[in-house]
């Protein structure tokens, strides 16, 4: 069974002094409380290969044992690493992120990050195919790009988007400081999850990208001039759409417990960063992955331009809701839905983590279906923001 217990292993806070990386002793009980009995020698969940020899390991959370499962494939050299941990070690977070922070720490209110420095990023960043797309149909307007050229251009690009997202996050993370981040600090990509979520990010580029070309890619339309007016409407009502297709599939998954199956690797953190939005078994990568985005670019129409960038803005979201940065920072399009109480910002998907499988704060786009149907949860360091 793979479940969160059975991720659980004996992964035991690191003395201070000692400083060899975590090698598991196949005689070692797994399950034990007392780090003293460990025949292993254990290693912090904040250990960094760059960390000067002798200076004081940090903790990282304020339980006496930090039973999250271990994560030590980022020590590794990249010449030693896998395909899969290449991938995830691309999306490895500061260290300082997975630290405990100290109770004497004060950092004041969360900020208020405004929605239009959100709207810029994603714009500057993820139009940046579109307009050399354009660039290229214009200096070569006999030449329309074939799917062989324009798929791979594009999947390339919305990796290099995502990669961007991952560094704003955390270079915010870094400075602000993340949620509950005096009780535990973020947790690493554990090692038994690599190469599934190394799969799982693969699929996602891919897919996503390949929904897109399949539903509305016509090489003779021009990719810059094929935006309307109206898109801002259609990409609110595509990404309201997305969230009630994934509350229900969410909240089923989480009430009923012979489909938790499909969602529990997902909760195996809970206390994510960004590229853990992807940690998924691969039921829950079908449906979100595939299903439930095509679904609603069936029902809400748009152009392959308006497409594409319709994906940035849903990565971004769910990478942002995932990443723990502590600021009241909310979805850059549906951010209006705050004023009545039904915007998304962090600290609800962040709770939803938290809370593991009793649930609430099923919306990853807006609280508006968690209004509707009764699933929202207070918030806590952003109350009443
Ligand atoms: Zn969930």
């Amino acid at each position: 069974m793979t479940s969160a217990a059975a991720l659980v292993s004996g992964f035991t806070p690191r003395d201070n002094k000692v400083s060899q990386p975590y090698r598991r002793n196949s005689s070692s009980s797994v399950d034990s409380d007392d780090s003293s009995n460990a025949s292993e020698t254990p290693i912090s969940y904040a250990t960094d290969p760059e960390r000067p020899a002798g200076q004081p390991t940090p903790r990282t959370t304020k339980q006496k044992v930090d039973r999250r499962p271990p994560s030590t494939f980022h020590l590794k050299k990249r010449s030693e690493m896998s395909w899969a941990e290449r991938l995830c070690d691309l999306a490895t977070c500061p260290t300082t992120m997975h630290e405990l922070k100290d109770d004497s720490i004060d950092r004041g209110p969360p900020p208020i990050q405004p929605a239009w420095k959100e709207n810029v990023f994603v714009l500057t960043r993820g139009m940046v195919p579109i307009v050399l797309h354009q660039l290229a149909y214009w200096a070569f307007p006999q030449y329309k790009w074939p799917f062989a050229l324009a798929y791979p251009f594009y999947v390339l690009s919305f990796i290099g988007f995502a990669l961007q997202v991952m560094d704003r996050l955390s270079s915010h993370c870094v400075k602000l400081g993340t949620f509950d981040e005096k009780q535990i600090g973020r947790d690493r990509t554990p090692d038994k999850s690599v190469k599934h979520l190394a799969y799982g990010v693969t699929a996602y580029m891919f897919i996503r990208t390949g929904i897109a070309f399949w539903l509305d890619y016509d090489k003779n339309v021009e990719p810059l001039t094929s935006f309307t007016w109206t898109y801002p409407l259609r990409l609110a009502a595509w990404e309201l759409t997305l969230d009630y297709f994934f509350y229900v599939y969410h909240r089923a998954s989480h009430e009923i417990d012979s489909l938790w199956f499909i969602h529990q690797h997902h909760h195996t953190t809970k206390h994510p960063t960004a590229i853990l939005a992807i940690l998924a078994e691969e039921w829950q990568e079908v449906l979100e992955v595939f299903l439930i985005p095509f679904l609603s670019s069936a029902i809400v129409p748009m152009t392959f331009s308006e497409g594409y960038m319709t994906l940035c803005y849903t990565i971004y979201v769910e990478m942002m809701g995932h990443s723990g940065v502590r600021a009241h920072w909310c979805h850059p399009v549906l951010w209006p839905l705050e004023t009545v109480g039904m915007g998304l910002a962090v600290e609800d998907h962040d709770l939803h983590h938290r809370f593991g499988k009793s649930g609430k704060n099923y919306g990853k786009q807006s609280r508006v279906w968690d209004r509707v149907f009764g699933t929202c949860a207070e918030r806590i360091e952003t109350y009443g923001m």
